[in-house]
């Protein structure tokens, strides 16, 4: 059995206590519903940290009162799934509904699930499992497993809210010892799978913003091994606004293939103008594989996630469809 090993907790009330003790204590990290750093802590990961529990700063609830719908990065993902969310937006509930259990989702948050770190066969094992092989990029050392040849560490990025999010063109307020920024929440990720945040030291993500569609809807859907518990081997957030039968704004986003959620433009350019029919569909699912390259390292052959995420997108992309038309009939 895998022990915690003992460590300081700190308790802060404010965000800028929280980002202080960030930037003043070296190695300590956020915590959040610990539903993933805690997992890692036993597996021996980030030795010496301390952490600061993110759960006394007042970062939970939703509110749609200024146009969009604003969720704390503190809300949890049992409540977000229960939620009665906005026309268009009913994909997030489905999705924090995808991530693990029950018991999972009542402790794990919107932010955790945002800043989840990136996994690999070879990097997600104890510390005695690991110590057979040289350390890899991810682990401090000078190579890659999966990747003999490769420069850079390719662990993927299985968190179930980042597409949909990202697809619905959300926002991430984040505050630090810089003060607080708004941005892209596609600029959070760096498609490094050693260091997959852009956040600077002590900076937090505190709220995201979606906007409200417009005739618009998102659908996402998930692959993995065992439905009632697992990360994405590969999935599809699809977002949709219809106009006259048309379809005049497509994104298109990917998890579980690479290190970061990946848009992929070539399928929305094929999506958007048409009326989704087959030749539309078709050529968005290609222009999918065309831009995924998985490694093996999490379930499933990469071959058979490429060939899935064309699927998952061709699946995603009529669902939203569907689902902007209610919403121009609403
Ligand atoms: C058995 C099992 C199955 C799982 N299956 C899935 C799955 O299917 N899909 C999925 O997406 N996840 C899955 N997870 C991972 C995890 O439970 C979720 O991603 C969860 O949403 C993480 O949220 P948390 O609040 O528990 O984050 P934590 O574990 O507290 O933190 C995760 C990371 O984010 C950082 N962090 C947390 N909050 C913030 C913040 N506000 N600002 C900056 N950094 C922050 C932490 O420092 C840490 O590095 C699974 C976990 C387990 C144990
Ligand atoms: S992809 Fe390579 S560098 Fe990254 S965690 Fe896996 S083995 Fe390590």
């Amino acid at each position: 059995m895998l022990r915690l090993p003992p460590i300081p907790v700190h308790r802060p009330s404010t965000v800028s206590e929280a980002v202080d003790l960030l930037v003043n204590h070296a190695g300590a990290r956020p915590l959040a519903g610990g539903t993933d750093l805690l997992v890692a802590l036993k597996l021996g990961h980030h030795h010496g940290a301390s952490l600061v529990s993110l759960g006394g700063l007042g970062l939970r609830g939703m509110d749609t009162s200024d146009g969009a719908l604003a969720v704390g990065a503190g809300t949890s993902l049992w409540e977000l799934a229960r939620a009665p969310l906005p026309p268009g937006l009913g994909a997030l509930g489905e999705a924090a509904r995808l991530v693990a259990a029950p018991p999972i989702q009542s402790r794990a948050t919107v932010g955790g699930n945002l800043c989840l770190d990136t996994r690999c066969w070879f990097f997600n094992q104890s510390a005695f499992w690991r110590s057979g092989r040289p350390a890899c990029f991810k682990a401090g050392g000078d190579r890659c497993h999966v990747v003999p040849r490769g420069d850079r560490c390719h662990a993927v990025h299985q968190a179930d809210l980042a597409p949909v999010l990202l697809a619905c063109g959300a926002e991430v307020r984040v505050e630090g010892p810089g003060g607080e920024r708004w941005m892209d929440l596609e600029d959070l990720y760096s498609g490094d799978g050693r260091r997959p945040l852009t956040l600077s030291a002590g900076e937090l993500v505190t709220e995201v913003r979606v906007p409200l569609p417009e005739g618009g809807a998102v659908a996402y859907e998930k692959l993995r091994m065992r439905a009632a518990l697992d990360f994405a081997a590969a999935a599809a957030a699809v977002y949709l606004e219809r106009r006259d039968g048309t379809c005049t704004r497509a994104r298109v986003v990917l998890g579980g293939v690479g290190s970061r959620p990946l848009r992929v433009p070539e399928a929305e350019a094929a999506l958007t103008g048409s009326a989704l029919g087959e030749d539309a569909l078709r050529a968005a699912a290609e222009a999918v594989r065309a831009a995924t390259r998985p490694v093996k390292n999490t379930d499933l052959t990469p071959a058979y996630r490429r060939r899935m995420a064309g699927v998952l997108v061709r699946r995603a992309a009529q669902r939203a469809w569907a689902r902007a038309a209610e919403e121009v009939t609403r």
